[in-house]
């Protein structure tokens, strides 16, 4: 089997506005005058993926939606569906992000059908998984991981149309991450599982997501079966992401 290639997404959630589109333009450079082997994706919100998508055409760093509809049109004001997110230049669409599972609700039904939108528009879904405190408090994370992992993955997906991004929900934003010795455990039982449901599951790239920062990237992304780093607040200037890129982008 080919070896995973990493990938390095940045999540700007509800940030950006058009003069955000500079640090586009600067990671943009970052990445031709140094030539990072891993794979690079900034998921701006939907205002800015056409114009980031023309911006960086050309620079190898791709767009992302960061959530997508589950049909392809219709009556469903204020929604996105993927093909739209297709047709502005995007590449991903993130699914199932734990703010969406706990801002709208979002079941595991729910983001699986998401999912099964992506690939039907030829993206790459990002599927979030992550367990809150009271839940690794309680003993509960790979049984909880476990179950998200099953529930919204749809049985279409294969290692080139689907990417999961372990984010523990206390981690995101908070400034605190698990130990590498909790990440090495939830990584590995969630290659065990796609190992067990899917002929190519050692192929399917994981994510770590939650305060990836340029001061613990390295650790982080040197732990087995870490594939690379969904980033959130970390991604907003090209400045901080690029540590991260180097963190697991250059052999
Ligand atoms: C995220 O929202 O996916 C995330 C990981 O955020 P942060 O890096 O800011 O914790």
């Amino acid at each position: 089997m080919a070896a995973r290639r990493p990938l390095i997404v940045g999540n700007w959630k509800m940030n950006g506005l058009t003069a955000s589109l500079a640090e586009a333009t600067a990671l943009a450079g970052k990445v031709q005058a140094q030539a990072p082997q891993a794979e690079l994706g900034l998921c701006p919100p939907a205002t800015l993926v056409a114009a980031m998508a023309m911006t960086l055409k050309g620079s190898g760093i791709g767009v992302g939606g960061q959530d997508c509809h589950a049909r392809a049109a219709g009556a469903h004001t204020g929604d996105i569906a993927a093909e739209m997110l297709k047709d502005a230049g995007a590449a991903y669409a993130i699914v199932g992000h734990s703010e969406r599972r706990a801002d709208h609700g979002e079941s595991d039904e729910a983001v699986r059908a998401k999912a099964q939108a992506a690939h039907r528009a030829g993206l790459v879904a990002i599927v979030c998984l992550g367990e809150t405190l009271a839940q690794r408090d309680a003993g509960e994370t790979l049984k909880v991981v476990g179950s998200q992992l099953r529930g919204s993955l749809p049985d279409d997906a294969n290692a080139a149309n689907t990417v999961i991004a372990y984010e523990p929900v206390w981690a995101i934003g908070t400034g605190r991450t698990p130990t590498l010795e909790q990440v090495a455990e939830v990584h590995a039982a969630i290659r065990q599982d796609l190992k067990a449901r899917f002929d190519d599951g050692a192929g399917f790239r994981i994510l770590y997501g939650g305060s990836v920062k340029p001061d613990n990237a390295k650790q982080l992304m040197a732990v087995a079966d870490v594939d690379g780093a969904l980033v959130g607040g970390a991604s907003l200037k090209a400045n901080d992401f690029w540590p991260i890129v180097e963190a697991k982008g250059f052999k």
